[in-house]
């Protein structure tokens, strides 16, 4: 029998306190080696959790799934899903375990969750695992999400399992430890609804009332409000993932989280070179999922969570239905408001004229038809400012850059209408504009090192330059720089 240490500021979730067929209580399934690769310790802080006890061998084998803490019973979350469109009714944790809570230090719960730690009810054949290649993908690419601002799931800690997992190929297994608001996805109000189980619910929309959006529980329509919020949040989500060229690669809705946080890193990827329909995922043969098709994506799973609700929203159904319909219609003001303001300010412009937008639109123009990379094409505009057009090295990362210098003319008439902003501009784009994203090609070339070689320093050297992903940081110019074409990663997998 392991022994169960202490784990200070760690408790059970919260989620155990709701009826037993909201989860599968879980047993562990102890891994053979467990072995630490990195321990987040500014996220154990920020979590007030003890990074040398979660450094240590009792805490390594907490993060394996090898022994769980003090009164502490992990649990594996049921929900559903539509999945590439079509409805599974039941889905839920298959290789993942709730372990517990912890607090952020703004007193906001936040729950810390294992992925690739065995079999649980809802494994459906597969074998409970992670590979180390998505593991470390997760890792990387939630954590620049993070410093980049935009709101996702953290992640804890990554551990090798010392096994091996069998996907096309062997590959060592891994677990990652997942930090997020909560695990409420659209596909847990879905499951529910698709059993004809009002209780649970309802039971369901209170809990993610209190947990999330607590102002909903006093208004005349609690239960409208929180889809209200939800599809607010998912607006301003998505809004953040298109102005920093995210690509999520899998939004099925029980990969969309009630909380409005980017969860469920599988096939994600951040676009070189700027084209709408850029799809990375193996899966998505079809472009579902592709960078300009996601505001659409979010709308319609947005859309099944509504339907969930509507039981809950008004005695009558066509009350019910057009209080539905009002709300999904405020996506596209809570979208707009965000991505437009925030191609504003990627253009280095302060003030609000009817012209941005199709400013905006035309350097985006410019760059699908010169291959022009998303990221580092804003980034430059920086340095152009007080160049004239013609001149300037932004031009130089456009095929023809004629097609920049035009749209560049326009951009400088635009800017001389509010000279006032002179000096705050440069500084705001560069807030905003990053110079490091996890380039999908870096990110597979830290993936091949540690999965073919078990060296884990280039995970470590990506990790650290994307801490700080709008700073200059001398010496690491070489993680801005897209693939070279033998570089270029086109497919990404799931691991799964
Ligand atoms: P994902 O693609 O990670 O969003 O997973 C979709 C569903 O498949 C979820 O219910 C997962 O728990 C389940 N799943 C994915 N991979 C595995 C695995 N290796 N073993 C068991 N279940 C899995
Ligand atoms: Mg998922």
């Amino acid at each position: 029998m392991p022994s169960r240490p202490e784990a200070a500021g760690f408790f059970q979730a919260s989620y155990a306190t709701l009826p037993e067929r909201f989860f599968a209580r879980a047993d562990l399934a102890p891994v053979v080696a467990p072995k630490l690769i990195k321990l987040n310790r500014p996220l154990a802080a920020e979590l007030s959790l003890d990074a040398d006890f979660w450094g240590s061998d009792d805490g390594v084998a907490i993060l394996a799934g090898n022994v769980s803490p003090k009164d502490v019973q992990p649990l594996a979350l049921a929900y559903a899903g539509h999945q590439f469109g079509q409805f599974v009714p039941q889905l839920g944790d298959g290789r993942a375990l709730l372990i517990g809570e912890a607090f952020g230090r703004d007193g906001s719960r936040r729950e810390i969750q294992l992925k690739g730690s065995g079999r649980t009810r809802f494994s459906r054949g597969a074998d409970g695992r992670a590979a180390l290649g998505p593991v470390l993908r997760e890792y990387v690419v939630s954590e620049a999400m993070a410093a980049l601002g935009i709101p996702t799931t953290r992640a804890l800690a990554a551990v090798t399992t010392g096994e091996a997992v069998y996907r096309e190929q062997p590959q060592p297994g891994a677990i990652v430890a997942r930090v997020a608001a909560s695990h409420i996805r659209i596909g847990t109000f879905q499951y529910f609804a698709a059993r004809g189980d009002h209780e649970g619910l309802k039971t369901l929309a209170d809990y993610a009332i209190e947990r999330h959006y607590p102002d909903a529980a006093a208004k005349d329509n609690p239960y409208l409000a929180l889809l209200e919020n939800v599809i607010a949040a998912q607006a301003r989500l998505v809004a953040r993932w298109m102005l920093v060229g995210f690509i999520h690669g899998v939004m099925n809705t029980d990969n969309m989280s009630i909380s409005g946080e980017t969860i469920d890193y599988g096939p994600c990827a951040f676009m070189d070179s700027y084209h709408p329909g850029t799809v990375f995922s193996s899966i998505d043969a079809g472009g579902r999922y592709a960078y300009a098709n996601q505001p659409r994506i979010a709308v319609w799973n947005l859309a099944r969570l509504a339907e969930t609700l509507l039981p809950l929203l008004a005695g009558s159904e066509d009350v019910a239905v057009a209080a539905a319909e009002a709300a999904l219609k405020q996506f596209q003001t809570a979208y707009d408001g965000v991505f437009h303001t925030g191609l504003r300010r990627k253009l280095g412009l302060f003030a609000d004229y009817p012209e941005d937008l199709p400013l905006a639109g035309g350097l985006l123009e410019a760059m699908s038809a010169n291959e022009a990379d998303f990221t580092l094409v804003f980034r430059s505009l920086a340095g152009d400012l007080e160049a004239p057009a013609g001149e300037g090295t932004t031009r130089t990362l456009f095929t023809r850059s004629e097609d920049f210098d035009e749209w560049a003319r326009r951009w400088k008439e635009r800017l001389a209408r509010e000279p006032e902003h002179d000096a705050g501009r440069r500084a705001m784009m560069l807030s905003v504009n990053p110079k490091y994203i996890p380039r999908n090609h870096r990110v597979e070339e830290v993936i091949r090192a540690a999965v073919d070689r078990s060296d884990f320093s280039p995970f470590e050297e990506l990790v650290a330059v994307l801490a700080k992903p709008f700073d200059e940081q001398p010496g690491m110019e070489r993680y801005t720089n897209p693939p070279l074409p033998d570089e270029r990663v086109l497919r990404t997998f799931c691991g799964t």
